[in-house]
């Protein structure tokens, strides 16, 4: 499957000359399609977000507490991304939002163009084509999602409690592309041995400008500073 997820990107890491092209093409025409995508967002009226974490870390729970808390204030749309299954999409439309499932059917990242294609279909949703903002939710895995650019405004990395404070250190890229770095499942931290000094003090290290929020959506403790991290971009 690396040899078509994107994976092998890295134009450092590909040995074949041959390769290393391709490479470069193929991210180059991401980036193409990436800005076209900004730009339709943009006459959307809406404002971006790319979410990346490993499965399970708690991106659908938080966009359900997120929109449960700014539903009435912000138009929100949703581009929901996933190997299989509509289930995430399902959960998302349950809290009354235009949601839009994206199967890959394997790989384990999404695309600009794949992207563009959740956002038209996110469009044929809305009476007037507005939204305040876009949450893309991309699919689960620190890797790859790090190196497709989709058009988005603001990139947001997320590590829950359980899987420990070593994954900055040892998911670079995904911190070094992103904008906040977001810790969940705080209620957990009596449970486990998770250092939020360590690892935000390493996402910190890869990327000087990274904010660190630490939350728990189910209890809600710490979701007044995603809030206002969000009000911040709206209100631009
Ligand atoms: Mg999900």
């Amino acid at each position: 499957m690396c040899d078509t997820c994107g994976c092998q990107l890295n134009p450092e890491h590909a040995q074949d000359s041959r390769v290393v092209e391709i490479n470069r093409s193929l991210l180059a025409a991401n980036q193409e399609l990436a800005e076209k995508n900004r730009s339709h967002m943009e006459q959307m009226g809406a404002v971006a977000i790319n979410l990346i974490s490993s499965p399970g870390a708690g991106k659908t729970t938080l966009l359900e507490k997120t929109i449960e808390a700014l539903g009435e204030r912000y138009r929100i749309g949703v581009i929901e991304g996933d190997i299989e299954t509509e289930r995430d999409a399902e959960r998302i439309r349950a809290k009354g939002v235009p949601a839009v499932q994206l199967t890959t059917g394997g790989a384990c990242h999404l695309d600009a163009a794949l992207v563009h294609k959740g956002i038209h279909q996110l469009q044929h949703q809305l009476a007037d084509k507005r939204l305040d903002l876009i949450f893309i939710e991309n699919v689960g895995n620190l890797v790859c999602p790090a190196t497709f650019y989709l058009g988005e405004h603001k990139r947001v990395v997320m590590v829950s409690v359980p899987e420990g404070s070593d994954k900055p250190a040892k998911y670079p890229r995904a911190f070094i592309g992103s904008d906040l770095f977001i810790i969940t499942k705080t209620d957990l931290l009596p449970y486990f041995d998770f250092s939020i000094e360590e690892a935000s003090g390493a996402a910190k290290a890869l990327n000087p400008k990274i904010e660190t929020i630490c939350l728990s959506a189910p209890t809600g403790d710490g979701m007044d500073e995603w809030m206002k991290f969000l009000a911040g971009l709206v209100n631009r």
